[in-house]
């Protein structure tokens, strides 16, 4: 039997209430190995056992708990063990330097609910109630330490009955920095697109409900940004607000009164279901049931998956119950750029988009946007890190030189090296426009400045082109440069608790290589504190180099050409050749033709939108990433085999996938059904991991990059690898994209500048 072990934290009022007593019974009677402290975040468990054993441990956890305990959540990372020995009481060490962790905004907790429900309570339909155990935190705190006068809340007095609650130590509102009530706390505006008021108060509140009701879009006030709501049973509405927000097809996020609700129309599996109802409150990506048929159908189309969430914060409550039905909330900007926080700019940059506005006097300090998961095997993967999330650390296992990372350039964070923990920011999103750049200039000053610390060091991404390097180059400190695909690589190892050696795969869209070249189908060896690229997929031509993204076609017949030369872009019978115009093709010829090595890709990410592309699911995209997400949509399950590939041997080994794409074609020729197309190119991939992970013998293996927020792929990856007896690791709380990127290069800058103060260390001896 396999011993893992699980990393938990608590969150909640579990402090002072036999709550670790607790902890040790349970782990002692499962005979579980670890420790319990507690800490500024919450209780921190590891235990170490066999995984049914861990689950039933945490099982046990929430249903056992002592009576006073209230348990807000209970995240875990599912890690290798480290060999403990019995199961102790551990207190809280004082040494070293304290850094204070700035909690992430908490989904409003049952007792807040309750008393805004409850018609004879003083916070009844009340929309800025909380508490000590939820709430805003990282959204409205302007400085350290977390007090009232260093958040947003400054300008609110406290009535006499809020003053009482704040300093009684009995009371779940006591030191409660943001605690409101309607006498005294933040209030609600309904506001024409003009600015005009239309309502306060509650007032404002139903006239906002009728206009959702109505069919209207409504600019809403959340807890990290403007959202876009709209009634997600009203086709009108639904398709509307994609022209208004300029937004073909990407699929709306979904939010239901209940998860009773969300039920109706998705599969919720019991870690889903714990992941809806956490703190964090993410949205969720889900199984669609068929029979969804109330659902607008332009909300996801081609989706079988849904993202849905639950209210977190008492406006949504409010809402979503005054509508009793699903409505569509998602981030109020155009799309790609960053939210809007502040209500003038919301009027301004969503003119034209939203009927009206619900604001309030309560100002957002940063936009933190909804958080996205997925659950992989049994785990949760984090896409898109944001709310609930950010700005919690990763912990490393010793103390690192302070660096500031800058990330990549598309959903873009910033991370910060303070003593042991790297801060992640929340997601930024892409730097391409003059929105996005903002929000990044501010989130780079804002870290370092929250934690009052200055940076030694800066890194950043290789590619010259990125703005965030253009950003780096800017800034006094010295500069460090870190493969994308390194950065992939360090970040899922670091997340895991994992040191070198390990083969990292690393499949993504596109990364700047270290020959110069496009990299994304990568195979790097991680030895020490340095890689080496030890196999990569087979290159080809990418002919009108980053625009080829929005055109899976111009990626299958880069792969056409690398099959059969301009001969097999010619053929019409194949999807990508056909509805191409004869000017197009002449000038994509004469591009391949003319084009160098130096040109070419190992793109993982662009070899399925050329397959994509082949099977005539797709030839343009109006999202990154599409084509590739609807091959995996097209799956049919329960097929096992794959096509044939090879790998030419040698340091770097090349897989060749041109024996596979032989295949597909005459497969498309004999008529065989997109979703077996579809798995068998899956498959292959897998066997391809499979192939290379047998010849570098390292027994632990990272699964990194894009690539990997498929889940078909890296479930069949994991379980290929199992079986062969790898050791196989992959994100959880970190995303696999871009969105990690950072966490990386702070840990590639880090180990640098260690190896280079010990070496000037040994010069000086
Ligand atoms: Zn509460
Ligand atoms: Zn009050
Ligand atoms: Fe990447």
């Amino acid at each position: 039997m396999k011993v893992e072990r699980a990393k938990i934290t608590v969150r909640g009022a579990v402090q002072g209430v036999g709550f670790r007593p607790h902890v040790y019974r349970l782990a002692t009677e499962l005979a579980l190995q670890g420790w319990v402290i507690n800490a500024s975040a919450g209780v921190l468990i590891e235990v170490e056992g066999v995984s049914e054993t861990l689950r039933q441990f945490l099982l046990r956890l929430e249903k056992e708990k002592p009576p006073r305990a209230e348990l807000q959540g209970v995240e875990f990372s599912i890690l290798d063990p480290v060999g403990y020995k019995g199961f102790e009481i551990r207190f809280s060490d004082q040494q070293g330097p304290k850094t204070v962790l700035i909690l992430p905004d908490v989904a409003t907790c049952a007792d807040c609910l309750k008393d805004i429900l409850e018609p004879a309570n003083r916070r009844h339909g009340y929309p800025f109630t909380n508490c000590t155990n939820c709430g805003p935190r990282f959204s409205i705190l302007e400085a350290l330490p977390y007090d009232r006068p260093n958040t947003s809340m400054r300008k609110f007095i406290m009535c006499p009955n809020c003053t009482r609650e704040y300093h009684d130590p009995r009371d779940r509102r006591f030191h409660a920095q943001p605690n409101a009530c309607p006498r005294c706390g933040p209030q609600l505006e309904v506001w024409a697109p003009d600015e005009t008021i239309r309502g306060q108060g509650y007032d404002a509140f139903s006239q906002a409900a009728d206009l959702v009701r109505e069919g209207h879009i409504l600019a809403l006030k959340g807890i990290g940004g403007f959202q876009l709501i709209v009634d997600a049973t009203s086709e009108r509405a639904v398709t509307t607000l994609r022209a208004r927000k300029r937004r073909e097809e990407k699929p709306f996020a979904l939010m239901y009164p209940s998860l009773e609700e969300a039920r109706e129309d998705c599969r919720v599996s019991a870690l889903e279901e714990r992941l809806l109802l956490s703190p964090e409150s993410p949205i969720v990506l889900l199984e669609r049931r068929t029979a969804a048929t109330r659902l607008a159908s332009s909300l996801a189309p081609r989706n079988p998956a849904l993202g849905v969430m639950l209210p977190y914060s008492p406006l949504h409550h409010l809402l979503v119950r005054a509508l009793g039905r699903p409505i569509v909330a998602t981030s109020g900007n155009l799309s790609s750029e960053p939210m809007c926080t502040d209500n003038r700019e919301a009027v301004a940059r969503l003119h034209g988009i939203a009927d009206a506005f619900l604001v309030h006097d309560r100002p957002i300090v940063r936009p933190v946007d909804d958080s996205v998961v997925r659950v992989v095997r049994e785990r949760e993967l984090v896409l898109r890190r944001a709310r609930g999330y950010a700005p919690l650390p990763v912990q490393m296992s010793a103390g690192l030189p302070c660096v500031l990372a800058v990330g990549a350039q598309s959903k873009n964070t910033v991370a910060l090296s303070v003593g042991s923990k790297v801060f992640l920011s929340q997601h930024i999103g892409d730097l391409e426009t003059g929105h996005g750049l903002s929000a990044f200039d501010q989130v780079a000053a804002d870290l370092p400045r929250l934690y009052e610390v200055t940076p030694e060091f800066i890194a950043c991404d290789l590619h010259p082109d990125y703005v965030s390097t253009k950003y780096a180059w800017k800034r006094p400190e010295s500069v460090h440069l870190v493969q994308h695909h390194w950065a992939h690589a360090l970040a899922c190892m670091a997340e895991n608790e994992i040191e070198a050696p390990a083969l990292a795969v690393v499949w993504d869209g596109a990364g700047f290589g270290s020959d110069g070249t496009i990299w994304g189908g990568e195979f790097l060896l991680a030895e020490g504190a340095v890689f080496r690229r030890v196999a990569h997929l087979h290159p080809f031509q990418l002919s009108g180099g980053e625009a080829a993204v929005w055109q899976p076609r111009r990626a299958a017949l880069g792969v056409l050409f690398e099959l059969g030369g301009d001969g097999a872009i010619q053929d019409p019978t194949l999807a990508p050749v056909q509805g191409l115009g004869t000017v197009e093709l002449s000038l994509i010829r004469r591009m391949l033709a003319e084009a160098s090595s130096a040109s070419a890709t190992t793109s993982a990410g662009r070899l399925f939108d050329a397959v994509a592309s082949l099977v005539g699911l797709r030839q343009q995209v109006s999202f990154e990433g599409q084509a590739g997400m609807e091959l995996e949509f097209a799956i049919e399950q329960g097929v096992h085999d794959a096509y044939p590939f090879e790998v030419e041997e040698g340091e770097p080994y090349v897989v060749d996938w041109r024996p596979m794409i032989r295949q597909v074609i005459e497969d498309l020729r004999a008529d065989q059904p997109l979703g077996r197309i579809a798995a068998l190119f899956h498959n292959t991939l897998a066997q391809m991991v499979l192939a290379i992970a047998q010849r570098v013998e390292e027994e632990k293996v990272v699964l990194t990059g894009g690539c990997f927020q498929n889940r078909y792929l890296t479930e069949h990856c994991v379980d290929m690898l199992r079986s062969a007896g790898f050791r196989v690791y992959w994100h959880q709380r970190v995303p696999p994209n871009d969105g990690g990127i950072a966490l990386g290069q702070v840990i590639a800058a880090a180990r640098f500048a260690e190896q280079c103060s010990s070496a000037t260390q040994k010069a000086v001896a």
